[in-house]
């Protein structure tokens, strides 16, 4: 069996089991407050997790179809971000927990607008704040938007839509106080035309999977490697879910899980790891708080087995500096390793900075870096320049610019293309 087959075969025993462990959980009630909801089989359950490079697994139920429901209000939100900016959006909709139920008629106190985008409150402004001449335009963007994070066409259940558009008073009564705070331009009814149909857009838990993992992935659907929107945006949203995602149990979502996430009254659940995962869970009996019973309670194992809270403390896979060798006489090469950020790049560069007392060149070797952000890309350029004041020099070597393009921000290093000519150059000095 292949490396891969193994690893596949390990992690879908995973899944199955987490799944068996708690298909007899019969806790918790379908919604029944859109009436069309509570036709769903409550036994259904189904479990995806899609890791960033779009490798997807699968348990149960995972090609059952349900309504989105308020795990549409992550995806609103970001295109409302993506189309007139954070400012604009910020204007309208606040980033602080309401501690009020999901359909609580109220804004908040000083600002006069709802107080996050998790809540319908927000979430109806969000929709306002889709571009398009009318409901139809808005909601084509944002079904566009959906269905390329899903990576496939998705639609609407007729039925669910209608059912909730002829019950929504509650919502009916958001929108129009809304508009009455000055929050909401245009036409009421328009907007909640739009967001009854969001809500009403079905989908699969493994489509909830490569939603997430989209997300994960800062704005690229990992399957189609398609870019659907921005780092800044998915940063944005994933933090309001972080806070706001999981109705008033988000405290306990996020000391007992640990990723953002958001879920619906239809009974599903996506959870993001950033960087690494999507998952997405479907099982509709809620809990008093509207999250799925065995949804929580899956994410909870999966979580805890595969070590997916992103607040877990974890050592540093690989320490930055590989290894270290002198080559002459006062001439000290640094091999770095790894994806360089701000602490790998501050740690790196303190010990150049420290051994600078017995070294007079440091050339830093980077044909073995991975990824480079910007701060660890502008520290390395300003080492020159710290060593150069302590009478030292400091050379990188990356072989074909790729860790360190040339640029403005690269202008004050010197770059040499292999350690052999770092070296003739220190010797030159
Ligand atoms: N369509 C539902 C509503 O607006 C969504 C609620 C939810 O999933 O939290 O009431």
């Amino acid at each position: 069996m292949s490396t891969l087959a193994t690893v596949a075969v390990l992690v879908q025993k995973y899944l199955d089991d987490i799944l068996a462990e708690h298909a007899d959980i019969t806790d918790g009630a379908v919604a029944d407050y859109i009436p069309e909801l509570a036709s769903v089989d409550p036994s259904s359950f189904g479990l995806s997790l899609e890791l960033s490079d779009g490798y997807v697994y699968e348990s149960g139920d995972s090609a059952t179809e349900f309504t989105i429901q308020s795990i549409s209000k992550p995806f609103t939100y970001a295109l409302a971000i993506d189309q007139v900016g954070t400012d604009a959006v910020d204007a309208k909709i606040g980033v602080e927990p309401s501690g009020e139920p999901f359909n609580e008629i109220s804004v908040d106190d000083q600002t006069k607008t709802p107080k996050n985008a998790m809540i319908n409150a927000g979430a109806i402004a969000a929709v306002s704040l889709i571009p398009g001449a009318d409901a139809q335009q808005r909601f084509e963007r944002l079904l566009d938007f959906y269905s390329a994070c899903a990576g496939r066409r998705l639609d609407v259940d007729e039925d669910v839509y209608n059912s909730e558009k002829a019950t929504g008073s509650r919502n009916r009564a958001i929108a129009y106080m809304l508009q009455s705070f000055g929050v909401l331009d245009g036409d009421p009814d328009e907007v909640l035309d739009v967001y009854f149909r969001q809500c009403a857009i079905k989908v699969t838990s493994s489509d909830l999977a490569c939603m997430a993992s989209t997300l994960a992935r800062g704005g690229v659907n990992p399957g189609s490697g398609i870019r659907i929107t921005s780092d800044a945006v998915v940063q944005r949203t994933l933090s309001v879910m972080m806070t706001c995602g999981m109705y008033d149990a988000t405290g306990m979502w996020a000391t007992t899980v640990g990723m953002p996430a958001k879920s619906g009254v239809g009974g599903g659940i996506i959870a993001v790891l950033p960087s690494q995962l999507g998952i997405g869970v479907y099982a509709p009996p809620l809990d008093k708080n509207g999250n799925s019973v065995r949804g929580l309670r899956a994410c909870q194992s999966l979580s805890a087995q595969l070590g997916l809270h992103v607040m877990s403390v974890t050592r540093e896979s690989r320490s930055t500096i590989r290894a270290t060798h002198d080559i002459a006489a006062g001439v000290r090469v640094y091999e770095l390793h790894g994806d360089l950020l701000f602490a790998g790049a501050e740690r790196a560069l303190r010990i150049v900075e420290h051994d600078s007392d017995e070294v007079d060149v440091a050339i830093l070797e980077l044909s073995r870096v991975d990824d480079i952000n910007d701060v660890a890309r502008r520290m390395l350029a300003g080492m020159r320049q710290s060593l150069n004041r302590r009478g030292k020099e400091g050379y990188l070597v990356d072989p074909d610019r790729r860790v360190m393009p040339a640029g403005s921000a690269t202008a004050s290093a010197v770059i040499f293309p292999t350690v052999a000519q770092a070296l003739d150059a220190a010797g030159a000095r």
